[in-house]
């Protein structure tokens, strides 16, 4: 390992020669930190007309789904959509998302040429992004904004295309319609809220948010109309003081939704979606199929709690998605939105990347300098 790591700091200024075999950091198992481990790997090949290779990937973000993929999260559903047998996905690389350099295109690519600085969110049933070389396909990557720099870059499009999820997607709320909405962010300083917070602000949506005290200044700097201390004793009177929402996106867990019923509108549009469904927990405990029915009850039972009220009952999911990256890449180079990064880490560093996804109280996100 030690060879790896000092060939990796070696290639940080200088291109890395044809010669050499690319590194990722793998998985040979699940479970802690000391299951990454830095590895010599064969080239990815494009096998499709669609695909593109990202020869030099030169950052990638940490999420807490990374960490949770590392222990074993998703891996009975993911296999099922990989087409494996338990263990046959090993050796394998963990990381969704990053910002690099595309050395190789598919026969069909049509808008992405070799050369091009481009951002992808990948899809889980592949190798990942914690490598010197990705295989994307059209359907996930799109040309990174010209005014930010590949790191901060590689700090937004997986939370981009989670909140495009939640919000665009599954919500329905869109430029058009946006304008005058009222929306309750539940867990505004981290990576999903610091995001969530710009893309609807230059919607024209009124945002509150939950976070801590010491986040206020970084979420009001964000563009967020309301903050309201998720520790307060009033915190529910505190959200109501301006009325109740047009959507709620709750990134924090199922412990917000009794008291999501009472923000919400009582409005046949209005939108309580979450991001964190026990979809993928009940799979893991209770195998595909009788997980995949208790999660539909599950649904359905919190979906008459809210359609009660009129309002709608939603679960959202990460998707990669090169329409939204193409639609945040305007914003951003527009000036509305700005990468929100709490700490970067050299690609030799990764664990100590995990650790510090690990121990939360982040205030927008960690990225890992690859290049
Ligand atoms: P982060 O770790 O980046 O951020 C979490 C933030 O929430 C921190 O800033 C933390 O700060 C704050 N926080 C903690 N407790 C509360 C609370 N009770 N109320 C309000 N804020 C709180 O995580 P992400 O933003 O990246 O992700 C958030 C969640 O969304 C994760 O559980 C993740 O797995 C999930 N997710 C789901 C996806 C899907 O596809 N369904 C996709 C992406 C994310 P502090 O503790 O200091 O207050």
């Amino acid at each position: 390992d030690k060879t790896l790591i000092r060939f990796c700091s070696s290639k940080s200024s200088a291109s890395q020669s044809q010669s050499q075999s690319p590194l990722a950091w793998q998985i040979g198992q699940y479970g802690g930190n000391s299951t990454l481990k830095l590895t010599e790997c064969q080239m990815p090949v494009i096998k499709k007309a669609n695909e593109v290779l990202i020869k030099q990937v030169h950052a990638a973000s940490v999420n807490p789904i990374d960490v949770k993929n590392r222990s074993g999260y998703g891996a009975v559903f993911l296999n099922k959509a990989r087409g494996v047998k338990p263990g046959d996905e090993f050796p394998l690389t963990l990381g969704r998302d990053c910002s690099g350099v595309v050395a190789e295109i598919g026969r069909g690519v049509r808008d992405i040429k070799e050369g091009d600085n481009v951002w992808t969110t990948i899809n889980a049933v592949r190798q990942g992004t914690f490598a010197d070389y990705v295989i994307a396909t059209t359907d996930e990557v799109g040309l990174k904004p010209s005014n930010l720099t590949h790191i901060e870059a590689a700090s937004i499009p997986y939370v981009a295309t989670t909140n495009w999820s939640a919000i665009y997607a599954v919500a329905k709320i869109r430029p058009a319609n946006a304008l005058g909405k009222r929306a309750l962010i539940l867990g505004g300083s981290g990576g999903v809220g610091t995001f969530g917070i710009q893309l609807l602000k230059a919607w024209g949506v009124n945002v509150t948010v939950t976070c801590s005290e010491n986040a206020f200044d970084l979420v009001y700097g964000l563009g967020a109309h309301h903050a309201v201390d998720y520790k307060s004793p009033n915190i529910l009177e505190e959200l109501l003081k301006h009325g109740q929402y047009d959507l709620i996106v709750n990134t924090i867990g199922e412990s917000m939704e009794d008291m999501s019923v009472k923000l919400i509108k009582e409005k046949a549009y209005a939108q309580y979606v979450t991001l964190v469904a026990p979809f993928i927990d009940e799979m893991e405990k209770k195998g595909l199929f009788a997980g995949g029915l208790s999660s539909s009850l599950m649904l359905f039972q919190k979906s008459r709690k809210f359609s009660a009220l009129g309002g709608t009952y939603r679960w959202a999911f990460a998707q990669p998605n090169s329409f939204a990256l193409k639609e945040v890449a305007k914003l951003v180079e527009d000036g509305k939105i700005k990468p929100v990064i709490d700490e970067t880490f050299d690609f030799q560093d990764l664990p100590a990347a995990f650790e510090r996804v690990e121990k939360g109280h982040l205030r927008g996100k960690v990225v890992v300098n690859v290049a």
